[in-house]
């Protein structure tokens, strides 16, 4: 993304790109392979104000705009993916719905700490039985006095393992579907929550995903987030902030640049001279290029305090697809080295291998990486259903 940035935008995002060549990138490699973002990398991210860009100065933010924040994600997500991904779920799963539809009590007992990393923000939604379909969802709540008593169990939920601070959705009556589900507020170090695991997957290595079981965990009416059943209408349109201010079109631009400097170095045998390389990576440029329109109209809607609606879908939808052709290409103009799968760890045999240029490292994790996100924040085919309805006016 490259279009009318102010001035304002430009510092901020060299800022930004300074502080992760320095910061991030050196780590990218050991937190893919360690499965953790050092708390220490945490701590000055929140120093620079990247956990809490969008949250007014009031509690605890930068005060920043959207774009500034898609900038922030932009830049991290380039040099680490995990950790592109931890700012990410942060802000837009765990910050924007107290900020949203929050009360200004829970503002103002919540933002602070968030914005400032002390903790940690996550949404609860999936579950082991239940993922595109939320209005199967079993996790229940009962109100008991003051309090909202929350059983069941969630899974697949990104920062997890932080413990902070966790929006969680459940359900007082399932046959109600979507009309049943509440949003609310939970510390995820209270009593009744437990960690049963935290995942190990192919991809985004370093962001954690953690499953929970939720046993009578007890929290405040207060904690309660919007009205009571309006929690699916709430859900959609974090989902829609999520898939509009992710990774676009700049991050898929380096990674082309990446594979066409691959492909032009001797040690891939320069498979530019392969006519096929050549055609894919310009079909893949006139991908980006076409991407950049969609990528507009979403900021520009979320820029503007509007919702992007299912534009977002389309746009994440494409952002996937283009992703993982790039980095499919890059795999394979590596060559045998790019299919080394021992175990499941290809980089660090490049990573020994002598003469193999810095720019290679990454491509094979980044393959890895980007088949997370075709599912997380809904999968393609879900994003496919919802621009069809787009199409049929429903
Ligand atoms: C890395 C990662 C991070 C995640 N982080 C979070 C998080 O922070 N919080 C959270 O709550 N969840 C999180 N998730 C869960 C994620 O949102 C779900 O995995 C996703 O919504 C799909 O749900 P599911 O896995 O249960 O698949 P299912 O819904 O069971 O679907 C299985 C398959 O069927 C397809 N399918 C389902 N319904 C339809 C349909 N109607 N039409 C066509 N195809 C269909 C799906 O596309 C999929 O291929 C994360 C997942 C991943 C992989």
């Amino acid at each position: 993304m490259d279009f009318a940035l102010s001035q304002d935008h430009n510092v901020l995002r060299d800022t930004v790109r300074d502080f992760v060549q320095k910061e991030v990138k050196p780590l990218a490699i050991s937190i893919d392979q360690e499965h953790k973002i050092p708390d220490e990398l945490i701590a000055k991210m929140s120093e620079m104000g990247l956990l809490g860009c969008f949250l007014p100065e009031e509690y605890g933010g930068a005060g920043l705009d959207i774009l500034s924040y898609v900038l922030v994600v932009e830049e991290v997500s380039k040099a680490c993916a995990s950790s592109g991904v931890l700012i990410s779920a942060h802000s837009s799963l765990g910050c924007a719905p107290i900020y949203q539809f929050g009360t200004e009590e829970q503002k103002k007992k919540y933002l602070p700490d968030m914005a400032t990393g002390r903790k940690i923000g996550c949404i609860l939604l999936t579950e082991p039985d239940v993922g595109s379909d939320v209005a199967g969802m079993t996790t229940m709540y009962r109100r008991e006095g003051d309090e909202f008593v929350i059983t069941g169990g969630k899974t697949f939920i990104t920062n997890g393992a932080c413990l902070g601070t966790g929006v969680v959705f459940a359900t007082h009556d399932k046959s109600l579907k979507h009309k049943g589900i509440s949003v609310f507020i939970i510390d995820l170090e209270s009593p009744g929550v437990t960690v049963l695991k935290n995942e190990d997957k192919l991809g985004i290595r370093g962001s954690y995903t953690t499953a929970f079981a939720l046993d009578d965990v007890r929290v405040p009416v207060a904690n309660r987030v919007g009205e009571e059943g309006k929690g699916w209408t709430y859900g959609k349109y974090l989902l829609e902030f999520e898939r509009g201010s992710g990774i676009a079109s700049a991050k898929l631009r380096e990674a082309l640049k990446t594979v066409s400097d691959l492909a032009e170095s001797e040690a891939t045998g320069r498979a530019i001279d392969d006519p096929d390389v050549t055609l894919r990576m310009s079909e893949i440029e006139v991908d980006i290029d076409t991407l950049e329109m969609t990528e507009l109209r979403v900021l520009s809607a979320l820029q503007t305090g509007q919702n992007p609606g299912a534009v977002s879908s389309l746009l994440k939808l494409r952002v996937s697809e283009i992703r993982q052709a790039v980095t499919r290409l890059g795999v394979e103009v590596i060559g045998n080295d790019g299919l080394y799968v021992e175990p499941m760890r290809p980089f660090y045999r490049l990573n020994e291998a002598p003469g193999i240029p810095e720019a290679m490292l990454p491509v094979v994790p980044e393959y890895l990486n980007g088949r997370a996100y075709t599912i997380f924040g809904g999968s393609s085919e879900i994003q496919r259903d919802i621009v069809a309805k787009m199409v049929l006016g429903l």
